[in-house]
């Protein structure tokens, strides 16, 4: 086995996967891992492989569906030209879609743009809630450029992932429900906002812990949850 030698060159041993650029290397990648005649290396770059194809189908999909809903999207072409009325502009150019390793879904960089996860969000419909939830992020980064201290910075992210779970949409009764049926139905919409707010707090590194997550988020929940621009009311 290969594992402790990490010298390159002649003395690595060849592996038995082909290079799957042809239809008949990838059947005998295929035939070989299927009766169980593929070695360790091969199996392992077997699967690296079908993760980089699968991976290439995954943001194929996500393009065309984000080419879609910049286009026909009520919410993300709203999100979009309000940005742009604060000097923004997001686009194909800089909405990406990639394979995410982490659970996330997207993210938002205020130099590189929005990521969508291609391998998490499938449905167009969830894509069209996670691309206004970046959107409602570029929009509050565009409102309030600033050099902000720690402990800003995290009111500013507290307020900026309520402002974009209550507005995305991503909350909505069914999606929740379907996932978590204890939560009540009264509260639920703010429950579901309030608490991805406090994991989205949580996971940033200047956070402490669950305790001051939740505190940030209480301070900022009254102004934030009403704030709700450039929307005039959330359309659910
Ligand atoms: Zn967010």
């Amino acid at each position: 086995m290969a594992e402790s030698n990490e010298s390159q060159g002649p003395s690595k041993p060849a592996s038995d996967f082909e290079p799957s650029n042809t239809l008949s290397a990838r059947f005998k990648n295929f035939y070989r891992m299927a009766t169980g005649k593929m070695s360790p290396e091969g199996q392992k770059l077997y699967w690296e492989d079908a993760d980089q194809r699968y991976s290439d189908i995954d943001c194929k999909r996500c393009e065309k569906q984000r080419d879609y809903l910049l286009k026909f999207s009520p919410a993300v072409r709203y999100m979009s030209d309000n940005i742009k009325k604060l000097g923004g502009d997001l686009g194909p150019h800089n909405i990406r879609c990639r394979t995410c390793k982490t659970g996330q879904l997207g993210g938002f960089d205020h130099k590189y743009g929005i990521m969508i996860c291609a391998n998490w969000v499938e449905k167009q419909n969830m894509l069209e809630d996670v691309l206004t939830h970046e959107m409602v992020h570029a929009y509050d980064h565009l409102r309030f450029k600033t050099n902000l201290s720690p402990e800003d910075d995290l009111r500013h992210a507290a307020c900026s992932e309520i402002r974009a779970s209550n507005l995305s949409g991503e909350c909505r009764w069914s999606n929740e429900f379907f996932r978590n049926r204890v939560l009540s139905f009264t509260n639920h919409h703010q429950d579901c906002v309030r608490r991805r707010a406090i994991l989205s707090v949580r996971s940033r590194p200047n956070c402490k812990d669950d305790v001051q997550a939740a505190k940030i988020v209480n301070e900022v929940w009254d102004s934030c949850f009403r704030d709700t621009r450039p929307f005039d009311e959330i359309y659910r």
